[in-house]
């Protein structure tokens, strides 16, 4: 009993570490990333409204995240 209770917690922890990096590695996601990062201004406004990851900005790097989600290069999540 308490086994079980002990391995739900430690679930617990993990799927809070684990659900960014779900998200990042979302397929969906990969496709939308490509028709953000492809140099068209109007198609990023016009497809999703996505946010510079401030991270990979300050590489050099302009990497478009949906707002709430992480960065799909650095993992850092993006926010507003
Ligand atoms: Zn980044």
């Amino acid at each position: 009993m308490s086994s079980s209770h002990q391995r739900n917690e430690i679930m617990a922890r993990l799927g809070i570490e684990q659900l960014p990096v779900l998200i990042a590695a979302d397929p969906d996601d990969e496709n939308t990333w490509e028709q953000l990062q492809q140099p068209a201004p109007m198609t990023q406004m016009m497809t999703v409204p996505g946010r510079k990851c401030p991270n990979c900005l300050a590489k050099g790097q302009t990497v478009w995240v949906i707002p709430g989600k992480c960065c799909p290069e650095c993992g850092v999540p993006v926010n507003d």
